[in-house]
């Protein structure tokens, strides 16, 4: 742990206990589930207390407090042009098993989509590319996101349901479940949920979308269904990923220095290798 990161994590912290002490809460709360399971059944020896720790930490409270509010700027500017849509109200003209059911779908294929622009449009991969950073998995490091990455993938998964006119208890739950989703998908848990490995993201699902290995580069961008659908899943079984990360120069370890990555000249000088 350097000095700078737990100067930005001790500033992070306090502002969050000011403004958001529930979220630190219920950070607190994560650990205390995701610990003993990641200690229990470790993809991968590792220390709680790893090295980044700290710097993921703060990614997780500081986008605790803004990324929602970015989200809704992103999500009205998007669909300015389309309020004539919202204004019709379509939801309230479904019946709920037929609302719920086309909510979900359309959150799976916004997320999915919004993620894989993130990989394929090179000026989103300098943002998303931060996440890719990741070389040690586990629950914490699922907070490693520029805000303005998660905002935009946020954006991007609940968009449809807000020009069909689906209200804020919508978006809320849809909040909870990726959240959650993202927890575990992360953890540096080896269990392979036979069946279940299919139907929703788990922990070996997910790893391969932050595998180094060449056969797994842009796979895995959401719900296995739907990159089944789209030709982008990969799962083989008896393998693990050899190592995490991305070859885009990211700092590790650093708070600010990953905030400002996006505008630096390595970000830009990155741009013809991740575009394909
Ligand atoms: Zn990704
Ligand atoms: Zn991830």
């Amino acid at each position: 742990m350097t000095k700078r990161s737990g100067l930005i994590f001790a500033v992070a912290l306090i502002v969050a206990l000011f403004v958001r002490a529930n979220a630190v809460v219920a950070i607190a709360a994560l650990f205390l589930v995701f610990v003993p399971i990641e200690k229990l059944f470790a993809l991968r020896p590792q220390r709680v207390f790893r090295r980044g720790l700290l710097t993921d930490l703060t990614h997780l409270l500081v986008n605790n407090l803004f990324v929602t509010a970015a989200t809704i700027v992103l999500v009205v500017a998007a669909a300015l042009p389309l309020l004539w849509v919202r204004a019709y109200d379509v939801e309230s003209m479904l019946a709920p098993e037929v609302a719920i059911p086309l909510a979900v779908v359309l959150v799976f294929l916004g997320s999915y989509w919004g993620h894989r622009l993130t990989h394929q449009v090179p000026f989103l991969w300098r943002f998303h590319a931060v996440h890719h950073s990741i070389e040690q998995m586990d629950w914490v490091a699922s907070g490693r996101l520029h805000p303005i990455d998660s905002a935009f993938t946020q954006a991007m998964t609940v968009l449809p349901l807000f020009v069909l006119g689906y209200d804020a208890g919508a978006f809320a739950g849809v909040a909870v479940f990726v959240t959650l989703l993202a927890l575990f998908q992360h953890a540096n848990v080896r269990l392979r949920f036979p069946v279940v490995r299919w139907v929703i993201n788990t922990p070996e699902w997910h790893h391969w979308h932050h595998a180094l290995d060449e056969e797994a580069r842009d796979k895995n961008f959401g719900l296995p269904v739907v990159d089944k659908i789209f030709g982008t899943a990969y799962m083989p079984k008896g393998k693990r990923p050899a190592a995490f990360g991305t070859t885009t120069p990211v700092p590790q370890y650093d708070y600010l220095r990953q905030l400002r990555f996006p505008f630096t000249a390595a970000a830009r000088g990155e741009l013809a290798d991740v575009s394909t």
